[in-house]
């Protein structure tokens, strides 16, 4: 923190908390805040404009001085995650963002995270992938259905950055169809024995506690479902491979093996059989999180593209003056602002109200994902022979962008979710 130049919003929020807990010791409850939804740490407040502004500064100083061009560059490159990010990460208080102030987070919301996360995709859409599933995907699911010791125990060092995180549900044979996944918990004595296989896990090579999804009950469906605490130095887990992607190069993607592996009745996350609730609530918010990312791609498809068409001369003028150009940055412009509207209505609305609304985050994240890779195609586009050497980072970021179209559920299941969402609507009017 001492590196960064002072960010009195959040600092005047977490002393203004930790004031409400003495106050709260004393019995003076009357100036306790309430608790606007349970998806927040107890005594939370939005943010305000100014805050989510200047976190956003915040963020972008991190990112200048840590994410430059040529780590984005070079992660994607050598394929491989620049593992020294986690601890800065920590340090500049990114990793808890939606996290109670006594474990270290800064209890600000999901507004907030978009913008952290938006901020950290435009800098580097791989380091922006494995930031939101370790500090949304496996700390929020902790944050909101662990008991106080697991927050205690694994919280600090997941928001500090010295650990790293993980989510396992995907199977080779259970993508889209996740409720029909084939890894088992056995109930032994004192714990559950793990044996299975989970596929496509970010962050697996790396990760030192994963949440896992397994079957307690699998003859009873998706109601035999539950999320489990690991840590992968545990006997009989591994990473059997690491999986070469077209995109998102960097941010590590595994496969992963559990071997009998014995997890203690502690480790279970929520309840025994109660997985398919929170494993559903946490696809909501992850693709409300996780729609900030390819608003971070749009935008730095936008950084590359529009300074590119005004100093590149073509026909004795900017390329820019021309209005089939215009036209092209007119469309990638009004897609991100549109796109980036939706995300943070949709979080405002959970920040504010306590709101979530599931077609809304499907629908975030549906219309940035497709919107991402159309603007990143138009970059290509606009920078011509440039656009197609990795010289420039164009091509880059169309293959990053894409993931966002598939992981987190496609897009195709996302419009079922939808679908389904007003279904359920009109049938209960
Ligand atoms: C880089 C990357 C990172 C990932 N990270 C994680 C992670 O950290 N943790 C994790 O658990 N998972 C992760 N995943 C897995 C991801 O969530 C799945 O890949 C995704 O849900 C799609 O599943 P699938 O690949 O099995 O495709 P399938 O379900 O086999 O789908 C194939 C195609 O069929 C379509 N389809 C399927 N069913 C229907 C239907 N009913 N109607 C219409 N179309 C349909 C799909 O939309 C898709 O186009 C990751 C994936 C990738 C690529």
């Amino acid at each position: 923190m001492a590196s960064l130049r002072p960010f009195t919003g959040v600092l005047t929020r977490l002393a203004a908390r930790q004031l409400r807990a003495s106050s709260a010791t004393l019995g003076l409850s009357s100036i306790q805040t309430r608790l606007h939804s349970s998806k927040h740490p107890k005594g939370f407040e939005p943010p305000t404009t100014e805050e989510l502004e200047e976190l956003r500064e915040r963020v972008q100083d991190f990112t200048r001085r840590e994410i430059t061009e040529a780590v984005a560059a070079h992660t994607d490159k050598s394929d491989a995650f620049p593992n020294e990010m986690w601890p800065k990460l920590g340090e500049a208080g990114f990793l808890g963002v939606t996290v109670d102030g006594d474990v270290g987070g800064l209890g600000m919301g999901y507004q907030a995270h978009c913008v952290v996360m938006e901020e950290i995709s435009r800098a580097s859409g791989s380091i922006g992938l494995s930031y939101a599933v370790h500090s949304h995907v496996c700390v929020n699911q902790l944050q909101l259905n662990g008991t106080p010791e697991q927050k205690q125990k694994h919280l600090p060092g997941l928001v500090a950055g010295t650990s790293i995180g993980a989510l396992a549900m995907s199977e080779s044979g259970s993508g889209s169809d996740v409720v029909s996944m084939r890894t088992t918990a056995k109930a032994v004595d004192g714990g559950y024995l793990i044996k299975g296989s989970k596929m496509w896990i970010t962050n697996g090579p790396d990760a030192d506690l994963i949440v896992v999804y397994a079957k307690t009950q699998p003859d009873a469906g998706s109601k035999g479902i539950t999320a489990f605490l690991v840590g992968t130095k545990t006997e009989g887990v591994s990473c059997t491979r690491k999986l070469d992607k077209m995109g998102m190069r960097g941010s590590n993607t595994g496969e992963l093996v559990f071997d009998n592996v014995f997890i203690p009745a502690e480790n279970v996350l929520s309840t025994v059989n109660g997985g398919v609730h929170m494993l559903m609530e946490g696809l909501d918010l992850e693709r409300l999180v996780f729609s900030a990312g390819p608003l971070g791609i749009m935008q730095a498809a936008f950084d590359v593209a529009a300074p590119f068409s005004h100093q590149r001369k073509q026909f004795g003028q900017p390329i820019a003056h021309n209005q089939l150009i215009q036209g092209k940055l007119a469309d990638m412009y009004t897609k991100l602002q549109a796109s980036r509207a939706y995300t943070y209505t949709t979080a405002k609305r959970l920040d504010e109200q306590g709101v979530i609304r599931t077609q809304d985050c499907a629908g975030s994240i549906l219309y940035a994902a497709e919107r991402a890779t159309e603007c990143s195609l138009d970059c290509i586009q606009l920078l011509g022979g440039m656009g197609y050497v990795e010289e420039m980072p164009a091509s880059r970021l169309l293959r990053d962008a894409k993931l966002y179209e598939i992981g987190a559920g496609t897009s195709e299941i996302r419009r079922i979710v939808i679908g389904r969402a007003f279904n359920k609507e009109y049938a209960n009017a």
